[in-house]
């Protein structure tokens, strides 16, 4: 049994209160996901939904669409590629109903967005073809890294085995212009910057294997991210891994930089929303500031975008922001 962190409020991040409750009833279903997203396509002019595919248990997945012009520039986001990482689709819904406010006016006009929010539903449901022993959260239901099958989409990337990985090179990937995207996920909750607890972590694709406008392009992208979100009081983003991390053709961060020369930029939110391993999650007192997180990469990207911003972006600071360690557990 692992020891509970006696460290209170350490850091400007969220406070870890230690593992009190999780509970995955808080979280959108695939349902309850479907919809609010039915119900924003019925308000919203310039959102259209379409079913890219289905997953192994025969869910459709939907792909939210902003193509207002497609002489702009677009940018993808990706959320819950690993379905026990849900803040990341509730931080997409709310940028979804932001985009139909006033509160993006003139963001459509100058950026086209492409957001597949759940793409792992079966995941994200717990509905698979192995068995969830020892998982932390209560609820109605577990959420799970892998799909169905038991296949991690982030190492999938290359072969394409699934279905899900498929639906999304074939009518996604392969089928528009994209120029950015963001992978964004969840990562355990014990890693530290300068010794506090940081919100999250961001990482360019290898630089080796990545053509060099695009790796500038993405590294734009982390600078626009990291501006937006570094000055909160709960912000503190580190760098996820250095720079000798191993080129795997099949990490979207990586393949998708590498085979569609697509900027990419991998965010990686603090604490999952459920694991068999306990340091991984996080208590659901912080949900509400590390969805808020996920909503302001996926705006201030996008507004950088549509104003041309993110082009003058200094990516200096890459060089001097510390990779995340992992305090003891
Ligand atoms: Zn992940």
């Amino acid at each position: 049994m692992a020891e509970v962190p006696t460290v209170q409020a350490a850091g400007n991040g969220p406070d870890y209160q230690g593992h009190e409750t999780i509970n995955t009833s808080i979280l959108h279903t695939y349902s309850e996901k479907v919809d609010f997203l039915e119900t924003q396509e019925k308000k919203q002019a310039n959102m259209e939904l379409e079913v890219i595919g289905q997953t192994v248990k025969g869910r459709d997945m939907h792909l939210v669409k902003y193509m207002q012009n497609l002489d702009n520039p677009t940018i993808l986001y990706i959320t819950q590629q690993h379905g026990d990482e849900a803040l990341t689709t509730e931080g997409s819904l709310e940028f979804i109903k932001q985009l139909g406010t006033g509160k993006t006016k003139g963001i459509l006009d100058d950026v086209n967005i492409l957001i597949i929010p759940m793409y792992n539903a079966d995941g994200a449901m717990g509905d698979v073809n192995y068995e969830l022993e020892d998982y932390a959260a209560k609820g109605d239901r577990h959420l799970t890294r892998l799909n169905a099958n038991g296949v991690d989409f982030n190492r999938d990337h290359d072969a394409k085995t699934q279905p899900e990985t498929q639906a999304l090179h074939e009518n996604v990937l392969q089928r528009y212009e994209i120029d950015y995207m963001m992978d964004l996920h969840h990562q355990g909750a014990q890693w530290i910057k300068d010794d506090k607890y940081v919100s999250g972590a961001i990482f360019p694709p290898h630089p080796d294997h990545t053509a060099p406008e695009v790796l500038e392009g993405s590294k734009q992208l982390g600078a626009v991210v990291y501006e937006a979100i570094e000055p909160k009081g709960w912000g503190h983003l580190a760098n996820y891994a250095g720079k000798g991390s191993t080129f795997n053709n099949g990490i979207s961060v990586y393949g998708l930089a590498h085979d569609y020369n697509i900027s990419t930029l991998l965010f990686e939110i603090r604490g999952t929303q459920d694991n068999a391993n306990d340091f991984e999650v996080l208590g659901q007192k912080s949900n509400r500031y590390l969805t808020k997180q996920a909503v302001i990469a996926m705006y201030s990207a996008s507004r950088a975008i549509a104003d041309g911003s993110i082009q003058e972006k200094d990516v200096s600071f890459w060089d001097d922001l510390p990779v995340q360690e992992e305090r003891p557990y």
